[in-house]
């Protein structure tokens, strides 16, 4: 079952945080990676709340140490069907702000911010607010597991590099209003980090150069290339995942099989946010190689480390994605992984 619009279910979720305590629907599992505080401590930082991991490091990004932040989804949790826990509610109370990526990525957690942020009008989406809409080359995209008539599109436009960039020009904004006293810190850091991302994307077209252009088409399990491969000029042949969230028919993964035959696909690839037996098959019956790392959530390494960030993700997948299709990813390891946030 495709997850209901959120508004549909405001009326069960007032007063949110009580009902969540009712229900006892706390989860247990991974706990969220960010090292930040659960807002508790007031030392006159803005507090801003994210949602998924790479929109968390491309807000600290920005917002560097004057910031404190909080990603609400656990690494390795997939956010699409992510269930908010009573501990979420009790986080956004405390939050001045939530920038949460929209484009219907975040549905019920969107519901739980408006019942209890203390200003419900401090809900920002960086998707809707990236996309301008007059250029065809820059609207939403609706593919495989976001097929139009399901309503909602594909939300994956941060895996773009030149879209992240424009994801950090709005977080500057955003966190500038609401602390005009250290704009010009939040400038400063947007301006050195999209300074690496537009380094990023030319060692992406450079290396792309290296990968045969008959390989470069992907087959993913998760759906969440199609703006990268937009940006790119790739060709995104498939993705196993249905709309639903759930594993693909018997008769779905023939005709994958069917396809990457045809097409002559060198490898599949899959995420460790979503393991596939299903996809490690497809790739066995149909002659690719599978390979299961590569990231859209979660990033590689541990809370702290340089590389768990989402500059440290798009390299490594870069890497993967260059190597596995017959390429190289030289100019794209010369990248710098580091934290461009100043003190
Ligand atoms: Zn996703």
């Amino acid at each position: 079952m495709r997850r209901s619009p959120a508004t549909h279910r405001i009326s069960l979720l007032l007063p949110a945080l009580v009902l969540l305590l009712l229900a006892g629907c706390s989860k247990s599992g991974p706990r969220p990676t960010s090292t930040a505080s659960d807002f508790r401590e007031d030392d006159g930082k803005l507090k801003v709340a994210t949602t998924v991991a790479p929109l968390t490091s491309i807000v600290q990004s920005v917002g560097g140490s004057r910031i404190r932040v909080r990603g609400l989804i656990p690494d390795g949790v997939d956010s699409h069907t992510y269930e908010p826990r009573p501990s979420d509610a009790e986080i956004l109370s405390r939050a001045d702000l939530l920038i949460m990526n929209g484009a219907h990525l975040e549905g019920t957690t969107e519901a739980i911010a408006k019942a209890n942020l203390k200003d419900p009008s401090k809900i920002y989406r960086l998707a809707e607010n990236t996309l301008s809409g007059d250029d065809p080359q820059d609207g939403f995209l609706y593919d495989f597991s976001f097929p139009k008539e399901g309503g909602a599109p594909n939300p994956h436009l941060w895996m773009d590099p030149l879209y992240a960039a424009k994801y950090a020009d709005l977080v500057r904004q955003w966190l500038s209003a609401d602390d005009p006293a250290n704009a010009g810190y939040y400038r400063a850091n947007y301006e050195r980090f999209a300074s690496v991302l537009q380094q990023l994307d030319e060692a992406i077209r450079k290396d792309q150069e290296s990968v045969p252009v008959a390989n470069r088409k992907l087959l993913t399990y998760h759906d969440s290339w199609a703006y990268w491969a937009r940006r790119y000029g790739w060709k995104v042949i498939g993705a196993a995942q249905p709309s639903d969230f759930s594993e693909p028919s018997a008769k779905d993964v023939g005709a994958l099989i069917a396809q990457i035959k045809q097409e002559q696909v060198p490898a599949v690839f899959g995420s460790e946010v979503f393991p596939s037996k299903t996809l490690e098959t497809i790739a066995k019956e149909s002659g690719a190689v599978f390979e299961d790392q590569l990231r859209d959530d979660a990033p590689p390494g541990k809370p702290g480390e340089a590389r768990h960030t989402y500059v440290g993700m798009l390299v490594e997948d870069m890497k993967v994605l260059f190597t596995r299709l017959g390429g190289s990813a030289d100019a794209v390891l010369k990248v710098p992984v580091v934290n461009t946030a100043a003190d």
